[in-house]
């Protein structure tokens, strides 16, 4: 694991969760990211777990996949063909399915330098507080932008599509209009119609979509009062 100061961070295939959520220079600057290391499983778990373990796994409960999204996430992949760089944003295809093709490793996920002054949350809902998969999991990140709201909201919501969802209909909408406490309901509103969740042994399609409008006001409003 690297952090340079002008690029980001960079984690390799094999540093497992718990170095990454010890690590001074990812508690400084990725702090959402160690939090969303925290949430996965045990301890004891969280020493053979990787990031990139956990994003090719492709869940769509992948707890770390959320937070490598909103910093706009670049994997590093070793191919048949050399090295590539593939964009988390393009990589999951489906439950398990993703981009690579056989042959392919993945060697490292990139992060790049976060906005300045950004603030974020994770917010999981399991059926334990600890070591479960999410029923639902909302990841937010905020910062002060040239938008006409003058903020950026970057939302990113896991087990609830077949794939790890960044609704940009959020973003957009946060962007576009001044925020107060209904802009917030409104953008959660907007996250409700865009995740498409399943019935499964873990929730209901119906109770997921509600708790996505729930925790992402939740997590959109603590995240605004953190940017102050
Ligand atoms: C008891 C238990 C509890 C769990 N709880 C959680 C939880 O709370 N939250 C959560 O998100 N996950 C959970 N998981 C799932 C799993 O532990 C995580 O997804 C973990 O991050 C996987 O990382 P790993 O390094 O062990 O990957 P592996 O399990 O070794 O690999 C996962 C998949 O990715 C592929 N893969 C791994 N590394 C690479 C690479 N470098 N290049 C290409 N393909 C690769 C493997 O072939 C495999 O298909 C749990 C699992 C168990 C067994």
């Amino acid at each position: 694991m690297h952090f340079d100061p002008q690029t980001g961070l960079t984690i390799g295939a094999a540093v497992n969760m718990n170095r990454v959520a010890a690590s001074a220079d990812v508690q400084e600057h990725y702090p959402l990211l160690a939090e969303a290391c925290r949430s996965v499983a045990s301890y004891q778990l969280r020493t053979r777990a990787t990031i990139v373990g956990n994003i090719c796994n492709a869940s769509p409960a992948g707890d770390t996949i959320g937070a490598c999204l909103v910093f706009d996430g670049v994997l590093q992949v070793h191919g048949v063909n050399g090295l590539r760089q593939e964009p988390l944003s393009a990589f999951f295809k489906g439950p398990g399915k993703t981009t690579l093709k056989p042959g392919d490793l993945v060697t490292a996920i990139h992060l790049p330098l976060p906005p300045q002054g950004c603030a974020g949350k994770y917010l999981k809902l399991g059926r334990n507080k600890l070591s479960d998969l999410s029923i639902v999991a909302v990841t937010a990140l905020g910062y002060k932008d040239s938008t006409s709201s003058g903020y950026r909201f970057r939302l990113a919501l896991t087990s609830v599509a077949p794939v790890p969802l960044m609704p940009v209909e959020v973003e957009t909408y946060l962007a576009n209009n001044t925020i107060t406490p209904d802009a917030i309901h409104a953008a959660a509103q907007l996250a409700y119609e865009a995740c498409t969740p399943i019935d499964d042994v873990r929730g209901g399609a119906r109770y997921r979509k509600q708790m996505v409008r729930n925790l992402s006001v939740k997590a959109l409003t603590e995240v605004w009062k953190n940017l102050g």
